[in-house]
């Protein structure tokens, strides 16, 4: 059903507002949804807030049965689902299926994790006093989410933030609400009480401020720009409300001279060209030994020029389509600022001539790249990559850290003493070394610096949505 879910219905905006959502890679309307604002999310927040007893006062293992449900229907209907997220986002077809298959992960795996929501004791350094801590939901949550990950972003929040016992008002973003309106299908059918999980589609800094502004909300989780977290961080220093914000990354990828070259400039082609770059934690600034840096440069250059661009359920493609316009325009100009400045074009750096329509733009290498180039500050979501040389390990650290990004890092090298030396001084997040997918369901993923606030995944995940309560008696 494509409309607005609140409280257990399926309802246009109040306002009867509309939005059209189009293909990124043939340009074409595809379907209409209701695009309210300040009216529709203050129903959907009494909703969320009164069926939140009731859900708190579920145990784990009950609400564990329809999250896992949900995990159940996501994988046998993966391959249906993955189309409706192609239409609207353009990645191509494995990735889509990829998408739904490791929601059901995080579905399945909140679903257990929350059964291990242990208190614990304390001893009291006075005999006529116990303490113990438990963990409780913390309420109605709001979740705003991004269009990269139509799929993860949603559920990596949903399913931990519904594990906890919290009850949720989601805003999707504006160009994939199709694939959250088919993820609020499968909790229905799972089960899912009504007013514990609603969608509301329409006018983001209404909901936004309206999220902020209603005490029954207790935390807002964002995955989206930096941007529009510091709007939200400004708003809530007025309301005191909690935030967790995944924000933006600029990820460095250290490449020492002891690595098998040609394989890492493949599967680094690879990894770039994952939703065509716009992923928060792809790889951006190479960072790479001079010894190695002119092959390098070469062998990454062929790899993504190698790579198929088309639309994303013809199985040959290997990169689909930027999101919209604006997305594909900015990238544009951040090649075109980079190279005025003085990087060198590689492979890439123009529309690809073989589609009159869709948001295309071809794999992108940018070499001799200097620190202070836009590609090298600025977080870039596309398909295009920088690289620079080095010639010591403290050199490349230095120029790794010299970001207020703090989310993913790579690190390629055989020398012990190297990785471990690098992957500590990094500042960030992540730490990937000798892979590109440093990033597990089980595993917390969060930002330093400028890309975040608070976890998502792992137990970290399921603890955002959980207040610690101290339970204290004395005068025994
Ligand atoms: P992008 O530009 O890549 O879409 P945004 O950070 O603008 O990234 O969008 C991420 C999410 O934030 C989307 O759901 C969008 O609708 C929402 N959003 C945009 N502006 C605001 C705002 N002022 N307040 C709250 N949410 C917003």
């Amino acid at each position: 059903m494509q409309k607005n879910h609140i409280n257990g219905n399926w309802l246009d905006a109040i306002n009867e507002g509309i939005w059209a959502v189009v293909n990124p890679a043939t340009e074409e309307v595809i379907a209409s949804v209701p695009f309210g604002g300040t009216a529709d999310v203050q129903v959907a927040i009494d909703a969320a807030a009164a069926a939140f007893p009731a859900w708190k006062g579920t145990n784990a293992w009950q609400r564990a049965e329809v999250l896992k449900k949900v995990a159940d229907l996501m994988r046998v209907r993966s391959k249906e689902l993955a189309q409706i997220t192609i239409s609207e986002a353009g990645k191509p077809m494995p990735e889509a299926v990829g998408e739904w298959v490791v929601a059901a992960q995080f579905f399945e795996w909140y679903a257990e994790e929350a059964k291990r929501n242990y208190g614990r004791t304390i001893p009291a350094s006075r005999n006529n006093k116990r303490m113990s801590v438990i963990s409780q939901p913390i309420g109605v949550v709001g979740i705003i989410t991004a269009w990269n990950f139509p799929v993860w972003n949603l559920c990596r929040v949903w399913a931990a933030a519904l594990a906890a016992g919290c009850t949720i008002v989601a805003k999707p973003s504006e160009y994939t609400p199709l694939t959250a309106m088919a993820l609020m299908e499968l909790l229905i059918e799972a089960g899912m009480p009504a007013g514990v999980a609603n969608l509301v589609l329409g006018n983001a800094a209404e909901i936004g401020e309206a999220l902020l502004s209603r005490p029954e909300v207790r935390k807002i989780h964002f995955v989206g720009s930096t941007r529009v977290g510091k709007i939200l961080l400004e708003g809530a220093s007025r309301t005191n409300t909690k935030l967790s914000l995944e924000l933006g990354g600029n990820a460095p990828c250290l490449i020492f001279p002891d690595v098998n070259l040609e394989a890492v400039a493949h599967s680094a082609a690879i990894a770039k060209s994952r939703n065509c770059g716009q992923v928060c934690v792809s790889p951006q600034r190479f960072l790479v030994h001079q010894d190695i840096y002119a092959a390098f440069v070469d062998r990454i250059s062929f790899h993504l020029s190698q790579l198929k661009i088309g639309h994303g359920d013809d199985s040959n493609t290997q990169i689909g389509p930027l999101i919209n316009a604006r997305q594909r325009d900015q990238v544009e100009q951040m090649v075109q600022n980079s190279i005025r400045q003085g990087a060198r074009l590689s492979t890439g750096g123009h529309r690809p001539t073989q589609f009159s329509k869709g948001f295309f733009y071809t794999p992108t290498v940018l070499s001799d790249v200097s620190p202070d180039y836009d590609i090298f500050r600025k977080e870039v979501f596309g398909p295009v990559l920088g690289v620079t040389p080095f010639s010591s390990t403290d050199e490349a650290i230095a120029l790794a850290n010299d970001t207020e990004y703090g989310l993913a890092s790579y690190l390629w090298t055989n020398d012990l003493r190297t990785s471990i030396k690098v992957s500590e001084a990094l500042e960030f997040g992540i730490v990937g070394i000798n892979e590109w997918a440093a990033h597990a369901t089980e595993a917390p993923f969060g930002g330093w610096k400028q890309s975040g606030l608070g976890y998502e995944c792992g137990e970290e995940g399921l603890h955002e949505y959980l207040e610690k309560k101290l339970i204290s008696t004395g005068d025994l």
